[in-house]
């Protein structure tokens, strides 16, 4: 490996902490207070988590449950030793600028995207959605689906990968599952019936910066996490004062996550969507209206569901479920256990808990392997592994469901209407919209009997009972009346 870690007990960590100089920081002119430490933080009984949010330090890199990876000021780590809680500082060997050696480029990884659509132009579609905030890289997107150039009447199911730099097995998960769909496609009847009936979309280097900052620039913070946005504008990148993290720069519940202070790992941004990496995610996910999808992240073993710390969305019982599922079917690297399932921090702008709250789209953050840059050996077992999850989903947003649509009862055209499953109640997730140029809304729901209400501007709502059967998707098809007249037509 291109670098190890090297994790020091605390006596030696207090003994650096006088140092001037830790992890090569290059804290000149900025204060004593910005100097940061890379530590880990052994969660040994069941309120470690919590005593960590009490603190105000996110829950950043869970790795399992045993530990968590933070980047924190000495003030932050003397308040964590002080709470009791077990810290050890994380050293980095090399810090002369070496990347990890055999990881490819970022134009390795365009270049197999580019000869994986020219190789199935019929089945898979490359093009831009974006350009990185520093280097101005083009942020790709992949749609893999029969009659690719056609907006057809199919579920989508959006995954993305690489949205924190030093976690290239998110990236690889991408890749592999792109590869596999294209290249078995013809090969596997499977395969083929996922591509033939979803759409599926795929960004698989959502921060093309922050992954090649990593791979060629001489890592000399290989923890590097965020975009290169150059927060202090002085024209150049400064790894202690620039970048946003990414993963809380979405507009829910933004001002409640990460941290404010630009040199945090955790900075959120000046406000919502404001890199441009994350708007262009986000566009592309309100034009194709994913019903679920997958972020790909590293590491952890574990699969991550919206969420358990704030209002109740209306489907977490089901987004459970279906995260306990999902887990089932990828094994850890200790042989015979399945994958952890966890509920995400909904209050931190996150992708998963935005793309729920924003178009109800089943989000799984999926924590991939136990370790950031594992041997080159152990990927492709770690992308084989990670694809299932998305395979899970494959099936499961064609198994039980309400598939609507809402259409004018006279004129027969498609209606932009609010929908709600009277019985999940009130909180986030409870109004769907249709899609206005289908008039089309699809909502997973486990079997059974729910009143489902339908509301358009200038018609007259219904609520229909509507009977879910299990295995697979439920069509209904609702035509509403237009209200009376109260405009005045014409001026004669
Ligand atoms: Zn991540």
């Amino acid at each position: 490996m291109g670098y190890l870690l090297r994790v020091l007990p605390l006596a030696i960590l207090l003994a650096l902490l006088s140092l001037p100089l830790v992890m090569g920081a290059r804290k000149h002119g900025r204060g004593e207070g910005a100097r940061r430490l890379l530590v880990r933080v052994y969660l040994t009984s069941p309120g470690d988590q919590q005593r960590l949010h009490q603190l105000g330090i996110e829950d950043v890199v869970l790795q399992g449950d045993q530990y968590v990876d933070l980047n924190v000021t000495g003030e932050e780590l003397l308040a964590l030793r002080q709470a009791g809680m077990e810290v050890a500082l994380v050293v980095e060997i090399d810090t002369s600028g070496t990347a990890p050696h055999d990881w490819p480029q970022l134009e390795e990884l365009e270049g197999r995207l580019e000869r994986l659509a020219a190789a199935h132009p019929e089945i898979c579609r490359k093009w831009q959605i974006g350009t990185s905030a520093y280097w101005n890289f083009p942020i790709w997107a992949l749609k893999i689906s029969d009659n690719v150039n056609v907006d057809e009447d199919e579920p989508g199911v959006l995954v993305n990968g690489g949205i924190h730099a030093r976690e290239p097995l998110s990236i690889a998960a991408c890749m592999y599952l792109a590869e596999r769909l294209c290249e078995d496609y013809l090969l596997d009847p499977k395969v083929r019936s996922w591509v033939d009936e979803l759409e599926i979309y795929i960004v698989p280097v959502l921060n093309p910066d922050g992954y090649h900052y990593v791979v060629s620039q001489g890592i000399r913070f290989p923890w590097w996490r965020k975009n290169l946005a150059d927060n202090d504008g002085d024209g150049r990148f400064n790894p202690e004062a620039d970048g946003v993290d990414l993963n809380r720069n979405f507009a829910f519940n933004w001002q409640n996550g990460g941290s404010d202070d630009p040199s945090s790992w955790f900075y959120r941004g000046p406000r919502p969507f404001s890199e441009p990496e994350t708007r262009a995610f986000r566009d592309l996910a309100l034009q194709v209206r994913p019903v679920a999808g997958i972020s790909f992240h590293s590491c952890g073993e574990a699969v991550l569901f919206p969420w358990s710390n704030y209002v109740r969305p209306v489907d977490l019982d089901l987004l459970e479920h279906m995260a306990f599922q999902m887990a089932s079917v990828l094994e850890k690297r200790a042989r015979g256990e399945s994958y952890s399932v966890m509920p995400l921090n909904g209050r931190v702008g996150q992708s998963s808990c935005w793309l729920y709250a924003a178009l109800g789209c089943f989000d799984f953050t999926v924590e991939v392997g136990d370790e950031y840059f594992p041997e080159m050996a152990r990927v492709p077992r770690l992308a084989r592994t990670a694809v299932k999850a998305a395979y899970f989903l494959f099936d499961r947003v064609r198994g039980s469901g309400l598939w609507l649509r809402v259409v004018d009862a006279v004129t027969r055209v498609p209606l932009l209407a609010e929908v709600r499953v009277l019985e999940l109640g009130e909180g986030p997730g409870a109004v769907r919209r249709t899609d206005p140029f289908l008039g089309r809304l699809r909502w997973l729901l486990d079997p059974g009997r729910y009143r489902v209400s339908v509301a358009a501007l200038n018609h007259v709502g219904v609520t229909r009972v509507v009977e879910i059967e299990p295995g697979k998707p439920t069509e209904v098809l609702v035509e509403l009346a237009p209200s009376a007249q109260t405009v005045p037509l014409g001026n004669e």
